[in-house]
């Protein structure tokens, strides 16, 4: 008998070092220990945030083979687009992006008349399992890098610049950790692609914290963290339910931390930045959208800082579950605000390119 011998390739644990992982000390010394003066740290830093472009040949302020060494030692490719699909006249576009390693994610960019919002993913896949999101069925692959989760949003930011997004060039100027994964599940990548997101060139990329949402199951400890790091940023719950009962069964984690506990972690989060809370709800026909849960749902919110993103129900595969009626919606809408809690029903954009809430499970292009 022959034995069998099988060669495994080396894997990569990691994805190669980037520029965004690093704050600017530690870019500068990297830098230097790639033979180059500090200064050019800032110098690269500019044209990955400010010029968007990783592409040493437009980095004509540098001399021609410090080019090459530091986009080569600081700007690896990260995403590989595998494909885009576009609604809405193209102003809607979904991105399938290949990590180094084959995992997928997807990111969606959404252009209205006064804002850009990018949808970003923070995991390959999710472990929460919430039964009525796509990207829940399918398991956690794994955490992604915050220049992984930073590249998203620069590759649209690249887009809008060159004018490939109907309407103009433009800038994004809104970001939410709404695509695949648990932003807080992966706390310190997240952080790390907050700093990013909102600190000035040449640091990171200027947006304004105030349009940056993180959205959570409901870690309660990671509210808590993310409370005091001093970024004004948005946090999002996705409730779903008023009572434990069923939220047991809809966002399975409420079995670690109840209803009560996390509303009252997101009211510390409130009373801490200042912000507004968004409460995340989808309507689901028949199982949560009762007007008596509307009703406790009102009682709980009446008085705090906290707004009610209902979100019709978006179809999944293979999920028996369906949006409400819009006369179940309306009278929905009507029972929290009698109890003067503010509310609006989110728009189902990207829906059609299952880019909608809940919809994204990154299938390879022929599955
Ligand atoms: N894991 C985080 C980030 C994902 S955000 C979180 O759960 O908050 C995605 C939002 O879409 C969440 O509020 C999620 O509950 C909601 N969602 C998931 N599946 C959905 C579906 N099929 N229709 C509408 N909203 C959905």
């Amino acid at each position: 008998m022959s034995a069998e011998l099988t060669f495994v390739a080396p894997r990569r644990a990691k994805p190669s070092r980037h520029l965004a992982d690093l704050s600017m000390d530690e870019r500068r010394s990297a830098v230097v220990e790639l033979g180059e003066k500090p200064f050019r740290a800032d110098q690269l830093s500019r044209h990955y945030f400010e010029r968007l472009t990783a592409d040493p040949a437009l980095m004509t302020d540098l001399p021609a083979a410090s080019r090459e060494r530091l986009a080569g030692g600081l700007l690896p490719g990260l995403l590989t687009s595998v494909r885009e699909i576009t609604c809405d006249d193209g102003t809607t576009r979904k991105t399938l992006w290949r990590l180094f390693d084959g995992a997928m994610v997807e990111s969606v960019l959404m252009r209205y008349p006064d804002r850009v919002t990018m949808c970003v993913s923070s995991q390959a896949g999710c472990g929460m399992n919430c039964p009525f999101c796509a990207t829940g069925q399918a398991g956690l692959t794994r955490n992604m890098s915050t220049a992984e989760i930073v590249e998203q949003v620069v590759a649209g930011a690249r887009a809008l610049a060159a004018g490939e997004i109907p309407g103009g060039p433009g800038r994004v100027s809104n970001i939410v950790f709404m695509g695949m994964g648990e932003p807080l599940a992966n706390y310190k990548a997240v952080i790390g692609a907050v700093r990013r997101i909102v600190d000035p060139a040449p640091a990171g990329l200027g947006i304004s914290a105030r349009g940056v949402t993180v959205s959570t199951v409901g870690l309660v400890p990671a509210i808590d963290k993310l409370a005091v790091e001093g970024l004004p940023v948005t946090l999002a719950v996705s409730l779903h339910a008023p009572d434990d009962e069923l939220r047991d069964t809809l966002v399975p984690v409420n079995t670690r931390w109840k209803v009560g506990e996390v509303l009252d972690a997101a009211w510390r989060y409130a009373a801490t930045t200042k912000r507004r809370v968004s409460i995340e709800y989808a309507l689901i026909k028949d199982i949560n959208d009762q007007e008596w849960r509307a009703d406790l749902l009102g009682r709980l919110l009446k008085g705090k800082l906290a707004h009610v993103n209902l979100i019709p129900l978006n179809p999944t595969p293979g999920s028996k579950w369906t949006a409400s009626r819009p006369e179940d919606e309306r009278a929905f809408v009507r029972r929290l605000a009698s109890h003067g809690v503010a509310v609006t029903v989110r728009d189902t954009r990207g829906r059609e390119i299952d880019g909608a809430c809940g919809q994204l499970a990154a299938a390879t292009p022929d599955a």
